[in-house]
């Protein structure tokens, strides 16, 4: 009779989104998945299919059985072709992609774009490798079935042990390029030579996705610190305890380790990850980029072993290439790095670890505009993990959300060793008053000799160059505040005035300063402080590096030149808050702070929690070795809360002070802010889009209990030629109001008109 037709002919239908970012496309196509690929299509996989009157790549997020009841079943096209090998991120990473989408407002393929790094894509989006594509590498391999190795190694005598231990290099590695395995096993060439003659071993030719997990991002750096393992204190060791107790309770959970410079939280970490990776499991460690120094790479590196995999700006695309591959694989257990680093294509992480976690360059400035922290919480939620969210200064939101019972807080009050907390003297510079602001006052320079003949180091913080200006009388310290937003006005050439950048208030220019009624208000924030002039003028001789955007162009600069500091080659590193960041240079016994007030001036509604976050962070450089450490602050507002409080590290008066500020004005924690930006060459036209959204969704939005400010120019109104206006929501949940946004949005733009969502904002400049 007539055979049955094959039964796996069940059809299977897929959800794709295409690789083609256009808020008109941010949807899934439905594709029929052919029997003969239906093994290979899962959800994560890269699939390459029919659209419109082409063909286009795509990342499967769904499948399902029954074709939606909206497309006729003849509407619905075949996937043409498979294109990764195997799924590309396990659930917990897609969860937090459709939750980026949602609450960043970003297109979907922004976010899976995000979650894949460039080079791994193009890997994939080309149907055959174009020029520039990451080369195939010669590795050295074991042969298979090769003869007894033993009589080799006893012939090779003294070379033996080196012989034996590139064969064990090759077992636990599989293949290596020959110069890993030589870095590895401590050997020379001839002993590789030898064992392929042998027939031991044999050279061979692989593709960038099967190098081996194996490589060294730290090839040929070295005056490393300190790796041994220390006796934890009994506030670490409660610490550990607690993490590891959730961990043992499989479920999601969140902990702030809030601990001051100097306690020893990077010890908690490392032991927290000790016990996970032991046990099989694997852990995120995310640091601020510029705390990714050889010297705490080391630390990770030599407790933790070759299991950890290290993501930075320094990598090449083929070295990046082969990190993710490496970890895709299974052949890591921590993936070590800076924002991105996120993404880490584990399956649900036991552990995520976000150092520094105020820090604001886990935030994106571009699309999608994610935060690292809280993509990491997501992703604990999503695969049962634990954060850990480790400061000296967590951020405001996060202190609160602990205090609310958010998240669990674990404190460490003290240094290690009972060392002291750097003593702080802060220098009122209205005592110099009239006249020209100098960068070096007396006491500073008084603080320097002495560190110096006493064979100290110096950090020097000099602020950030200016973006925008502001205006401060040196008399008084006196700055113009918005009365109602409570951040600085900043000034504006044309037309002639101050401004409030976030709800448009705006008054005259001044002469007389309001605060003292003297003369002497001065511009400040824009131009370069002559510090470094200075400085040598004051100390002829001595060795001086200055480490800002200008000095650190190239990737690696900024790693180079800490390194020589911690080799103690520099006696003084002046820089911006670039130096303020996580390091351990036990030489440095003074820390100076050229101007304080450049970050407590910002427009910004953070700017007291930068402030008091960075001289805090900066001081905690100084003192970390045997001998005690002094810090001197120089500012025009020596009464200022943030700067008093900071001097004391006094980091809970300087929370609940602040907080009372956030909760008078509405400010987050309290509420989440969504900043809207509308840039155009033409300003009427970015005027006319921003007052045209606020129009199109103030009534909707105010149904929903939001407020906002503005529409008003932004505190840098005109950037590459383009002019900025801007409208900020104040709203209880962000994924009420994003939604809004997004549809006003999608009916359509003005043309030249450009537009930013920002949820969370770090910066509304
Ligand atoms: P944090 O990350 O809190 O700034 P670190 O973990 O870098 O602190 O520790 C500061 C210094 O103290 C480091 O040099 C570290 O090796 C050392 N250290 C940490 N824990 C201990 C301990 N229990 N005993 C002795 N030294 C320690
Ligand atoms: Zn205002």
């Amino acid at each position: 009779m007539n055979s049955s037709p094959p039964l796996s002919g069940a059809a299977v239908y897929a959800d794709v989104i295409v690789a083609r970012p256009a808020r008109g496309l941010d949807r899934p196509f439905t594709y029929r998945v052919p029997p003969a690929l239906q093994p290979h299509v899962v959800a994560g996989a890269v699939v390459e299919v029919p659209f419109r009157g082409g063909s286009l790549v795509g990342y499967v997020i769904d499948l399902h059985a029954d074709a939606p009841s909206s497309l006729a079943e003849d509407a619905i096209r075949d996937v043409l072709q498979v294109r990764s090998p195997r799924e590309f991120w396990g659930e917990d990473l897609l969860g937090a992609a459709g939750w980026m989408q949602y609450y960043y407002g970003c297109l979907m393929v922004e976010a899976l774009n995000a979650i894949i790094p460039e080079p791994v894509r193009a890997g994939l989006w080309r149907k055959r490798p174009a020029r520039g594509a990451p080369a195939r590498t010669r590795v050295v391999a074991l042969t298979d079935n090769g003869p007894d190795p033993e009589p080799l190694l006893r012939a090779l005598d003294g070379d033996g042990p080196q012989a034996r231990r590139v064969l064990d290099a090759l077992r636990r590695h599989g293949h290596l390029p020959a110069s890993e395995l030589l870095n590895l096993a401590h050997a020379r060439t001839e002993t590789i030579h030898h064992l392929r003659d042998a027939g031991l071993v044999k050279y061979r030719m692989v593709a960038p996705d099967q190098l081996s997990a194996w490589h060294d991002p730290l090839k040929g750096t070295s005056a490393l610190g300190s790796t041994e393992r220390p006796d934890l204190t009994p506030a670490q060791r409660e610490a550990v305890d607690r993490i590891l107790a959730l961990r043992a309770q499989g479920k999601a959970a969140a902990v702030l380790l809030h601990g001051v410079t100097g306690s020893g939280k990077t010890e908690v970490y490392l032991r927290v990850l000790e016990a996970v990776t032991e046990a099989g499991g694997t852990a995120v460690v995310l640091v601020p980029e510029i705390s990714l120094t050889p010297q705490a790479v080391h630390r990770y590196r030599t407790r933790l072993g070759e299991k950890v995999a290290v993501l930075h700006s320094g990598l090449t695309d083929a070295e990046r290439h082969e990190q993710w591959w490496s970890l895709r694989r299974g052949g890591m257990a921590v993936a070590l790095g800076a924002r991105s680093c996120v993404f880490a294509p584990f399956d649900r992480p036991s552990v995520l670890v976000v150092d520094e976690e105020h820090d604001s360059s886990y935030k994106q400035d571009s699309s999608p505009r994610y935060h690292a922290r809280q993509v990491a919480i997501r992703r604990a939620l999503q695969g049962n993990g634990v954060v850990v969210l480790g400061s000296a200064t967590p951020s405001l939101e996060s202190y609160h959300w602990a205090r609310e019972g958010r998240y669990h807080l674990l404190e460490l009050g003290e240094r290690v060793e009972g060392r002291p907390l750097p003593e702080v003297e802060i220098v009122d510079l209205r005592r110099f008053g009239r006249g020209r602001p100098v960068a070096l006052g007396a006491v500073l320079r008084e603080r320097m000799r002495e560190a110096l003949a006493a064979g100290g180091q110096v950090m020097l913080l000099m602020n950030r160059r200016g973006f925008s200006s502001y205006l401060m009388c040196t008399d008084c310290g006196h700055m113009e505040r918005c009365p109602r937003c409570d951040i600085s006005l900043t000034v504006h050439a044309a037309p002639e005035c101050l401004r409030c950048h976030y709800c448009l208030f705006e008054k005259g220019h001044m002469a007389v300063c309001p605060g003292c009624t003297g003369v002497s208000l001065q511009y400040f924030g824009s131009g370069t402080q002559r510090v470094e002039e200075e400085l040598l003028g004051a100390f002829p001789g001595i060795s001086l590096a200055r480490m800002d955007a200008d000095t650190t162009r190239r990737p690696g600069d900024h790693l180079r030149l800490l390194e020589k500091f911690g080799r103690g080659e520099i006696q003084v590193l002046l820089g911006t808050q670039m130096i303020a960041k996580g390091h351990d240079f036990p030489g440095v016994t003074l820390v100076g702070v050229v101007l304080a007030d450049t970050a407590l001036n910002l427009p910004d509604f953070r700017a007291a929690e930068r402030t008091f976050s960075l001289l805090v962070q900066v001081s905690g450089r100084a003192g970390r070795g045997a001998r005690p450490g002094r810090v001197v602050v120089q500012t025009y507002n020596p009464d200022n809360p943030a700067v008093l409080l900071a001097a004391r590290q006094d980091y809970k008066a300087f929370f609940d002070l602040e907080l009372g500020h956030r909760r008078e004005l509405s400010y987050p924690p309290f509420v989440h802010l969504v900043n809207v930006v509308f840039a155009s060459e033409d300003e009427a036209a970015a005027q006319a889009a921003a007052h045209s959204l606020a129009a199109g969704i103030l009534p909707e939005a105010r149904a929903l209990g939001a407020g906002w400010l503005g529409p008003a120019p932004c505190a840098i109104p005109r950037l590459h030629r383009k002019y900025r206006w801007h409208l900020t929501f104040k709203a209880n949940k962000v994924q009420e109001i994003v939604p809004l946004i997004r549809k006003f949005l999608a009916a359509g733009i003005p043309a030249g008109v450009a537009v930013t969502i920002d949820a969370d904002p770090m910066s509304m400049l």
